[in-house]
């Protein structure tokens, strides 16, 4: 298949596009300006050989051209794991609209998911991209009006854990859930929220026992939910 390796040259593309959004949306900058990305060290502008996606990152070993600071692994990482994600959704699917929405799906998730972790919030544009992505996907399988009622559920039953909770879930959260269950109906987005719980415990476990966390510790669940979702919508569950 050709569009396989295509699929994965374009998600390096927006792999680096995505470390820009997950840089300046929680520090609200402008994303087309500055146009060119910089050094938020030194704030030298990037000129497009310190620019290619994993090769720069590599050549330059991690740090910057001009001020020799160390450089987040974050960059290569999430440049790989949208290169990954996009070429695996070709083996998903063989139609371009599920194509479509399983990229907006899991790109926003890695955007949501790193700012979430470094910022325990997640941004509104992230919410909207995946809440598009669940109501093409759900209208291309033909339970749109499920899927609406299952969000308007998910929405619901996570407010009311929000307000009981307090400060236990963030309203990112809240309103994360409700986009992801568009892509979902009632039985998927419960094993969703099992599968989110239980990938949020394997993380949260090794931490708890070499003390790198305590039980005050907080733990963006917005990253778990999105893989509890992506998971669950291929186990195929179709109630
Ligand atoms: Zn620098």
């Amino acid at each position: 298949m050709i569009i396989a390796p295509i699929a994965m040259v374009f998600g390096l593309v927006m792999g680096s596009f995505y470390n820009v959004l997950i840089y300046r949306l929680p520090r609200k900058i402008s994303i087309i300006n500055p146009k060119w990305s910089f050094c938020p060290v030194c704030n030298h502008t990037l000129a497009w050989k310190d620019n290619v996606p994993i090769l720069s990152y590599v050549l330059l070993k991690g740090k910057c051209r001009y001020c020799g600071a160390h450089i987040s692994l974050r960059y290569p990482i999430v440049e790989a794991l949208t290169a990954s994600l996009f070429f695996v959704s070709v083996y998903l699917t063989n139609n371009v609209v599920n194509l479509m929405a399983l990229w907006m799906l899991f790109s926003a998730g890695l955007v949501a998911g790193a700012i979430d972790f470094e910022y325990m919030l997640i941004p509104d544009s992230m919410v909207i991209v995946t809440a598009i992505g669940g109501g093409l996907w759900s209208w291309n399988h033909g339970h749109l009006f499920l899927s609406l009622m299952t969000a308007a559920f998910a929405f619901g039953a996570f407010l009311l854990i929000y307000l009981v909770s307090k400060n236990g879930m963030g309203f990112g959260d809240v309103e994360y859930f409700g986009a992801l269950a568009l892509f979902l109906t009632p039985f998927s987005a419960v094993i969703a929220v099992l599968l989110a719980s239980i990938s949020a415990l394997v993380f949260v476990i090794p931490m708890l026992f070499n003390h790198t966390a305590n039980r005050k510790t907080r733990v963006p669940f917005g990253p778990f939910l999105a893989i509890g979702t992506s998971i669950s919508i291929f186990l195929n569950f179709h109630i």
